[in-house]
């Protein structure tokens, strides 16, 4: 990642119920999702791409936008951490960041569903994967569709829980 961005971590609920079974999980100073899905359903977790022994989430873009070449990311499943990984059986081309991308399932192919517009670029939006398989359940993560832009957030029951925000 070429400049350095100020970034900021805003918590937004102090008696979050961490535990076991809860869609956000929390282990010392590390908060995570163990799972997240598409609008369809899909779990985007892999097994086989681990931030910190973590699972990856698995979100296929298409460089530029509709039609554009296809390229994997991996992300961190961790709330906060910005860290991505390329497809591990190719080398993906270095991007400029602002790159649009168009986030789609990996698995239905279908474009993630917009949540909100993101600051870092006009017409700019963050697109959703959700906590659950079930999208009416209003548990998402929104990501942002600029390559680059590290502005997300996890929400549940329709409240904001974290945000990550550019100062
Ligand atoms: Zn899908
Ligand atoms: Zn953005």
């Amino acid at each position: 990642m070429g400049q350095t961005k100020r970034v900021r971590l805003e918590s937004y609920l102090e008696s979050y119920p961490f535990g076991p079974t809860s869609r956000i999980r929390k282990d010392g100073e590390r908060v995570w999702v163990p799972d997240v899905y598409c609008h369809n359903g899909h779990s985007l977790m892999v097994h086989g791409v681990l931030f910190d022994g973590l699972p990856a989430i698995h979100v296929r873009t298409l460089v530029g936008g509709e039609g554009g070449p296809v390229e994997d990311f991996y992300l961190s499943p961790v709330i906060g951490d910005s860290r991505k990984k390329g497809d591990p059986r190719k080398i993906g081309p270095q991007l400029p960041e602002g790159t649009r991308l168009m986030l789609c399932c990996p698995i239905c192919k279908e474009e993630l569903r917009p949540l909100v517009p993101c600051t870092c670029r006009v017409g700019a939006r963050r697109r959703a994967v959700y906590l659950t398989p079930n999208p009416s359940e209003q548990g998402a993560i929104g990501l942002c569709e600029t390559y680059g832009c590290p502005q997300s957030f996890v929400s549940e029951d329709g409240e904001l829980v974290y945000e990550i925000v550019v100062e």
